[in-house]
């Protein structure tokens, strides 16, 4: 089964796409984490992908899709995957097709987790951070003590990224990058909306049994 996940930051597509991985048994494929393990392995790609990183740019479509096509040579990809993170832009999706297309393959849905922007926000600005690197949330996990950590004591901190005016700003990203590929997809009738505002588990039994499988065993 080849699926791509759709979602805004802090709708959880990271944990589903774990979770299916598991229950489909096919390779979760993080583009994020295809460009970490490229640079510490030095590869040619990693070399370039490190250079753009590190100057702020934006890694090209083209280069994207070389470092997706490679990942997918790999035998764990002959019954399929779950992608995670690409395609991102309309480019990368027309590629990313055309390259499927080569071998005869294609993809079997895309997964569009949605969550309100709100609950996006509330999410993500309640996350506390401590140094020793507990994570807590002021709704869901809150410490014992306002402001400090349960385990080592120390003042717990909101890192950059969590900040509302940041999370706003990915989010706008996000929508405008996001809306033409739900249109490209939606017009292969490939889209299914997943609402991403229930409990982990929930929301992984909804996906399943969008997919027609069973959650038997899972
Ligand atoms: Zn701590």
């Amino acid at each position: 089964m080849r699926l791509i996940l759709l979602g805004p930051p802090g709708a959880g597509k990271g944990t589903q796409a774990a979770l299916l991985s598991g229950a489909l048994k096919v390779p979760h494929i993080s583009t994020g984490d295809i460009f970490r393990s490229n640079i510490k392995e030095k590869t040619e790609l990693g070399k370039l992908v490190s250079g753009i990183l590190e100057s702020g740019g934006l890694v090209p479509d083209d280069v994207t899709c070389e470092i997706v096509k490679d990942r997918l040579m790999k035998d764990d990809c002959r019954n399929g995957f779950i992608m995670d993170g690409f395609p991102r832009t309309l480019p990368q999706a027309e590629m990313f097709e055309s390259m499927l297309g080569e071998n005869n393959q294609r993809i079997d849905a895309v997964i569009n987790i949605s969550l309100d922007d709100s609950v996006v926000v509330k999410r993500m600005s309640g996350r506390r951070m401590c140094p020793c690197g507990k994570v807590y949330h002021v709704l869901s996990h809150p410490p014992r003590e306002e402001g400090v950590c349960d385990s080592c004591g120390s003042p717990l901190y909101i890192r950059d990224d969590d900040r509302e005016e940041t999370v706003l700003n990915r989010l706008k990203t996000y929508h405008d990058q996001t809306s033409p590929l739900i249109d490209f997809y939606s017009r292969r009738g490939l889209i299914i909306e997943i609402d991403g505002d229930k409990p982990i588990d929930a929301t992984f039994q909804d996906i399943l049994t969008a997919l027609g499988r069973e959650s038997d065993g899972v």
